[in-house]
Formats: structure tokens, C-alpha cells, sequence
């Protein structure tokens, strides 16, 4: 990662590295932190982050999952993100704002500490590689099973969750993958370690309801809607291992990642090694993160009106 000039922390705009928070902070030893992960990209128009809103509406409920009250509204949080883009003058960034239980009380019950929050953002290229997005990638499906509402709530961002997602993510790299598949306690797919996941089979799109132990994605909603613009059926099931295998296409979705085809499971290659349907909606993506498509222009929260160098 390369720095950046400035950050922001609990209301004030701080120079990088003068941030500075105590060993002693609570979530860094319990994990009790919620954030996001958004992203803002170069158009016509100057920078534009893709969907804020939704981002910012999930932020608030993984925070009252974990009964977390960020002392920050969602119109203080937006502002620190936009002031961030302006001050660094970047347009490509990925925006992480974050809510911990900060330096105070230790033990088990975060409820007495107080919420730091900060937001960071930083220049990330295509989180699974620009030639995973061209060739699809490789992936396994682990030996580590998805965490569930029993235990962690999916469905809140919450730090917690992404010890699961990491055994996940390590085992497929060590093993000589690029990324990992998980499935459910049922046995039913779940999702990758930072991406939900789609099938196509004879024409109709697959992706695992939000009970499969799934976070709520801001791409596969994005996809959903794109789908119903193609008239392309898409259903909210649950799908097992075999059906990944015997797939006609496969993809991933997520902020960091983008959309990315998967060309192999478990050493099965997927389909025909030519995606369609994934292709098409790798390009609405695009075209709508970019401020190419008016229809989707409402989803784009501009910083600032400058012709860029596109
Ligand atoms: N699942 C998990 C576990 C994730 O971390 C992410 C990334 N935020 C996603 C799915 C995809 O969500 P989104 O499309 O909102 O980035």
C-alpha cells in the first residue's frame, strides 16, 4: 500500500502518519470493527464513488448489529470521505472507513468504549489482478467452512469475520490458487473471502440468498439489477458444489475485485473457457463506475466537476 497524504480520525483531517492509536485498543484485541469498502473512480466528470449511500446504510447496520453507536452521521462521515479525495487529489481510490471500539476498558464487553472512526482511503488496483478480470481465475473450494449467523453475523462487515475469510484465502494460495470458495454449515455455496459469487446455466444467473451466511453486496446487487435490464432470469438459491463444477460460467463480484470470471474449481475447468454473459456485465459495470451509462448515473456521488485526463 502506498500512503497517501492525509487521513482522517474521529472528526479531525490528520497528515498519514500522524495517526497514532495505543496497543492497548480494544478491537485490536477482540476484533469488535466495523467498515466498508468503497471505491471511487476517474470519469468524464472528475472522481465518482460508486453507490455511497448503500455503502454508507450498510456501514451503519453492521454497527447495529454489533450494537456499536458510531458518534458520527452519515452526512459527517460522507463529507470526511469527499474532503479526503479533494486533499489528496487522487480519482482511482478505494475508501475504508472503519468504527472500533478504541483505547479505554479491556475485556469481552465493548459496550463501555468509546468509538474511534476513522476513514482511509489509498490508490488499489484490482484486488484478484487485471489479468484475473481478462482470464478468470483459479479457485478451490476450502476445507474452511463460512461462518453463520449462530456465530458471527455475516451479514454485518464486521473485522471478526475476516479471521474466517484469511484461513480461506491462505489455504487457496498456499495450495497454488488465486482464491478460495467457501461453502456454508449446510454445505451449500457461500462466497469467496471478499467477493459473493454468481453461476450461469443455460441462460439463467444463480447467486446464494442472504441466509447462505453471505455479506449483502453492493456489486451482486448491482449485478441483480443489471440482469433484470437484460431480461436475464436471476435467482436468490442455494447451489452446491457439484453445480459449481458443472457451471456454464462462474463469477465473482465485490468492491475490490470488480466482476471476475472463474476459469477453474477444484482443477474443473468451467464451462467452455468463454464467458458471455460474465463479459457483458463486466461491461455495464464498468461503463456504470465510470459514468458511462446515464441510467446509472445516480449511483455516482461526483467530488468534483474537473475534466479529467480520460
Ligand atoms: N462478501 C464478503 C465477505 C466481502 O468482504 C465483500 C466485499 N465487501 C463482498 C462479499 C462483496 O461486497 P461488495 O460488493 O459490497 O463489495
Amino acid at each position: 500500500m502506498q500512503k497517501l497524504k492525509y487521513l482522517w480520525l474521529d472528526g479531525e483531517i490528520l497528515e498519514w502518519d500522524n495517526a497514532k492509536i495505543h496497543v492497548m485498543t480494544h478491537s485490536l484485541h477482540y476484533s469488535i470493527s466495523v467498515f466498508e469498502a468503497i471505491r471511487c473512480h476517474a470519469t468524464e466528470l472528475g472522481p465518482a464513488i460508486f453507490r455511497l449511500d448503500e455503502h454508507l446504510v450498510r456501514f451503519y447496520q453492521s454497527a447495529k448489529i454489533y450494537n456499536l453507536k458510531i458518534p458520527f452521521d452519515s452526512k459527517e462521515i460522507k463529507d470526511a470521505i469527499i474532503s479526503l479525495i479533494e486533499l489528496n487529489e487522487v480519482e482511482n481510490c478505494y475508501i475504508r472507513p472503519i468504527a472500533f471500539t478504541a483505547y479505554g476498558e479491556m475485556g469481552l464487553n465493548p459496550l463501555k468504549n468509546k468509538i474511534s472512526v476513522a476513514v482511509t482511503l489509498w490508490e488499489w488496483g484490482a484486488y484478484l489482478g487485471e489479468e484475473g478480470k481478462r482470464k478468470g481465475v483459479r479457485c478451490m473450494v476450502s476445507s474452511w467452512v463460512r461462518i453463520d449467523s449462530r456465530s458471527l453475523p455475516p451479514q454485518a462487515k464486521c473485522s471478526a469475520n475476516y479471521a474466517n475469510s484469511a484461513l480461506a484465502k491462505m489455504e487457496a494460495v498456499t495450495n497454488g490458487f488465486d482464491e478460495a470458495i467457501m461453502l456454508n454449515s449446510h454445505g451449500f455455496v457461500a462466497e469467496g473471502p471478499g467477493e459473493n459469487i454468481f453461476r450461469v446455466k443455460e441462460g439463467v444467473l444463480t447467486t446464494p440468498p442472504a441466509s447462505s451466511g453471505i455479506l449483502r453486496g453492493i456489486t451482486r446487487d448491482t449485478v441483480m439489477k443489471f440482469a433484470q435490464e437484460l431480461g436475464i432470469p436471476c435467482y436468490r438459491n442455494d447451489f452446491t458444489r457439484e453445480e459449481l463444477y458443472t457451471s456454464d460460467e462462474l463469477f465473482f463480484t465485490g468492491t475490490a475485485a470488480g466482476i471476475v470470471p472463474i476459469r477453474e474449481v477444484d482443477g474443473r475447468k468451467i464451462g467452455n473457457g468463454d464467458y458471455p454473459i460474465t463479459r457483458k456485465l463486466q461491461q455495464m459495470y464498468d461503463d456504470a463506475i465510470h459514468g458511462r451509462n446515464e441510467k446509472y448515473k445516480h449511483w455516482l456521488t461526483y467530488v468534483k466537476t474537473i475534466k479529467t485526463s480520460l
